[in-house]
């Protein structure tokens, strides 16, 4: 069997093209601030992408580069204006966050209807309980791209591998949330192999190049490569050994232009809905 790619590069144009066209409805143009603390390069790079998006959707962006050495204060002190500010609807601040300042807090401290990277406890609460809420951006891409190739994840055995916070344990909820029967893994599962061999739908969303090879791999399975590695040429790629698992696999991602580009157009997404909600 050769896979179906999944072109996560197509439906983003797709996503954002609606962003765009519901953009031109609201009374006031939607406007997102994107903070960015000291000068990681891999997180300049995330964030001319969301700038680049914004122009692309007819949204506003509020871009704020702030030095390394910016205290917690001083950026818990932004994020209260943000809130406080009518022209801003959604309010993301890049991470990781520079060690000195508490991630958590200020996470927290964005407003819940401004948390358009849902990574506040209230969103991840919501959902938890499948509560109407933001998705966070990488899981909700996935799940749009589920939806675009009608594969249905209702009844289905579903392996995650990953369970951080911001993908795998998210990625898990709305896979559960659409009756799928999800199994997460992690660096402690004793049998990877074996857990992945069972899934109908396998998303990979560790950091390590190779992890997942063709004999973790179900004939027909759905495999969904969310990592974003460099390979020792220095090439981005997944987790996933993509030429051989295409070959068992009935759809995959590519990297890139599979989850990545999702990944951005779901904030996109997230932006209006947060703009419409407070218009
Ligand atoms: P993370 O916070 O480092 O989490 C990695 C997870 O993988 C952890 O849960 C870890 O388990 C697990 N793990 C590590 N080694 C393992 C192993 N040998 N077998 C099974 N599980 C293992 O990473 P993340 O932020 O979730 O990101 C994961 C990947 O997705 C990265 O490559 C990142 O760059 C990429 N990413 C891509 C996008 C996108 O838009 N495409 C967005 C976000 C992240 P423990 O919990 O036990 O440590």
């Amino acid at each position: 069997m050769s896979a179906v790619v999944m072109d996560g590069k197509a439906l983003a144009a797709k996503v954002k093209a609606r962003a765009l066209a519901a953009a031109g409805q609201l009374e006031r143009q939607p406007g997102l601030a994107v903070i960015l603390v000291g000068e990681n390069p891999a997180s300049q790079v995330y964030v001319r992408g969301k700038v680049k998006d914004c122009a692309d959707c007819g949204i506003a962006c509020f871009d704020y580069y702030l030095p390394a050495d910016t205290t917690e204060e001083q950026l818990l002190a932004l994020v209260a204006e943000l809130n406080d500010r009518s022209d801003v609807d959604g309010i993301l601040c890049q991470l990781p966050l520079p060690g000195h300042i508490a991630e958590k807090k200020v996470l927290e401290a964005i407003s819940p209807d401004k948390d358009v990277d849902a990574f506040h406890p209230y969103s991840m609460g919501r959902i938890l309980r499948g509560d109407p809420c933001f998705l966070p951006c990488t899981p909700a891409g996935v799940m749009e791209l589920l939806h675009e190739y009608g594969i249905e994840v209702a009844g289905k055995k579903c392996v995650v591998v990953g369970r951080s916070n911001i993908v795998g344990k998210p990625m898990a909820l709305l896979l559960l949330g659409e009756n799928g029967t999800v199994t997460v893994c992690h660096s402690r599962t004793p049998d990877l192999k074996a857990e992945c061999l069972q899934a109908d739908i396998l998303v990979a969303a560790v950091g390590k190049v190779n992890l997942i090879t063709a004999d973790m791999v179900k004939e027909g399975a759905v495999v969904i490569d969310v990592a974003m590695n460099r390979n020792a040429e220095g090439k981005l790629c997944g987790d996933v050994d993509y030429p051989a698992v295409a070959e068992k696999a009935s759809f995959i991602t590519p990297v890139p232009g599979g989850v990545g580009p999702m990944t951005r157009a779901m904030l996109m997404e997230n932006t209006l809905a947060a703009a419409k909600a407070r218009q």
